[in-house]
């Protein structure tokens, strides 16, 4: 019985990639009945070569993830703040992809692990595809990028047991005070959430916007869920992992496929260029929000999502994002790990899926492009055709436009010093996080965090397992005092209160 006899549907015919229509798709050639088979099958080479290249270079972070397309549209106007497209009118829609993600683990690892939540959006613009490459929480852990590659180590797996390992977290967190804030965030009950539908996202970068005129202001970008936040607690984290590794993945496709578009308000953050200048912290440190009772969120428009692609390899795997990728009216700032990322997003791009990864269908853009660079492997758009390979030429009319012109940034200071990036003015790395305890969480919220904090921090192992540990209770006594020493009850320790002032 034929294919087409089978399902009923008309008979398309079968062929090899090169196009050659195949005649048996059952069964190999051999010597008789019997015999050997013969090399000369091309058929069986070509499934069985393709199929050993069906994995692509895993992302280092961010393997584990889980994508939609769907639509951003103007609710309120902001062409007072920017000229970029994208925010045009009010009502003006734009097509987005928008892919989550979870940070350490590998492509096959469970949807529920405690982990930020990658959260980032890619709209298609006519001015090009703008990428808003975020997380679902404001700060991050490090604020230079040259510490990045050691603590994403720290949250890999252990050289030797290659296993997880909080004895190597806690040292890397502990001598960097200034990822406490983000640690709390990660421990507290936002660091497993529910669902993707259920999660905040932040642009988390500072970023800046310029207008018609030139003017430019500074920005943070914040997605606020329509869904509401749901988090698991941490035991039923830990058991969602086992009874379905992929739930968020199935919560997102299902809901869409029910019509439930999950939606997101987009709101911005602006500060001035005179602001920023006398602010009493650094407005461009990753490790550090900008509080809203002085910043304000100024609401933007609504990110809905509604199409789930029909293949996930093709649109979410390949789907590759860079902070480098800004369009007309939205620049950058000096935001160090910004600076860091504009270099090792394309590069990993580049790496992952090729030189040619913007012309992989979710990354293109739809409204085309026009540019010099040829060739490279997987060359599958036009590769410029007949068209001129190099710039000034006397055949083609492609010229550069000077309404483009980005307004220029004032820079004040002496370049290429190693400043250190925890100097005097630059070394508060525990007002927010006590902020954030104290006045944030609820009371259950901070039992639950204390929770969390020790039963990580009981993990911690070896000959130098207090020394991490005393380093670490030191900078929570500095952020909230109480905390502190609940976290040490919880570790065993007894501190006595009035030694702590000399301690600190
Ligand atoms: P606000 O009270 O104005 O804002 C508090 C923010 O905290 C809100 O955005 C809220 O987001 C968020 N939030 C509420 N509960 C939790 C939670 N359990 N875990 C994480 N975030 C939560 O205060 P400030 O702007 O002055 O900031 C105070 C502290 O709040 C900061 O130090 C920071 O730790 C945290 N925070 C601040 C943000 C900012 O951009 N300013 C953003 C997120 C957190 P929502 O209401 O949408 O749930």
């Amino acid at each position: 019985m034929s294919t087409s006899e089978q399902t009923n549907l008309p008979a398309e015919r079968l062929t090899t990639a090169s196009g050659r229509p195949i005649y048996d798709f059952e069964n190999t050639q051999s010597v008789g009945q019997r015999g050997p088979l013969l090399l000369q099958d091309y058929l069986l080479h070509e499934d069985m070569a393709h199929f050993n290249r069906e994995r692509i270079p895993e992302r280092v972070v961010h393997a584990k993830g889980s994508g939609a397309f769907g639509t951003f549209t103007v609710t309120h106007d902001i062409t007072h703040l920017t000229r970029a497209k994208v925010f045009g009118h009010i009502g003006k829609q734009t097509r987005v992809f928008l892919r989550f993600s979870t940070v350490g683990g590998e492509a096959g690892s469970a949807d529920a692990e405690r982990d930020p939540r990658g959260f980032a959006v890619k709209f298609y613009t006519e001015d090009g595809n703008w990428d808003l490459v975020g997380n679902n929480t404001p700060v991050f852990f490090v604020k230079d990028p040259k510490k990045f590659s050691h603590f994403i180590h720290t949250q890999k797996r252990d050289p030797r047991t290659h296993t997880k390992n909080p004895t190597m977290m806690w040292d890397f967190w502990s001598l960097h005070p200034e990822s406490l804030h983000q640690v709390l965030i990660l421990m507290s009950d936002r660091g497993t959430p529910a669902t993707y539908r259920h999660l905040n996202g932040y642009g988390s970068h500072t970023f800046s916007m310029y207008n018609a005129e030139g003017e430019r202001v500074w920005v943070k970008f914040h997605f606020k869920s329509q869904q509401g936040i749901k988090n698991f607690m941490a035991d039923e984290a830990t058991r969602m992992k086992g009874q379905d590794p992929d739930h968020a993945q199935r919560d997102l496709v299902e809901a869409i496929d029910r019509g439930e578009f999950p939606r997101w308000a987009l709101k911005i953050q602006v500060m001035t260029e005179a602001e920023a200048r006398d602010f009493r912290f650094n407005p461009f440190d990753l490790t550090k929000v900008w509080p809203q009772g002085e910043f304000p969120l100024i609401d933007v428009g609504m990110l809905e999502l509604n199409e789930v692609p029909a293949n996930f390899f093709r649109d979410v795997e390949q789907a590759a994002f860079a902070p480098a990728h800004v369009v007309d009216g939205i620049g950058f700032s000096p935001d160090r790990m910004l600076q860091g990322r504009i270099l090792s997003y394309p590069d990993a791009q580049r790496y992952r899926l090729g030189a040619n990864y913007e012309h992989i269908p979710v990354n293109a853009c739809p409204y085309g492009f026009r540019n010099y660079q040829r060739d490279g492997q997987m060359q599958v758009s036009a590769n410029g055709g007949s068209a001129p390979n190099y710039a000034p030429n006397s055949f083609d009319n492609v010229v550069a436009d000077p309404a483009y012109r980005e307004p220029a940034q004032t820079l004040d200071d002496t370049a290429a010093a190693w400043y250190d990036r925890n100097a005097p003015g630059e070394d508060d790395h525990y007002t927010q996080p006590g902020i954030f305890y104290s006045s944030v969480l609820s009371d259950g919220e901070r039992e639950r965090l204390v929770e969390n904090i020790v039963g990580s921090m009981a993990g911690i192992s070896g000959e130098k397992r207090d020394l991490i540990i005393n380093r670490q209770l030191c900078h929570f006594f500095r952020a909230d005092i109480g905390f502190g020493l609940a976290i040490a009850e919880g570790l065993g320790i007894t501190i006595k209160r009035e030694n702590l002032m000399h301690a600190m």
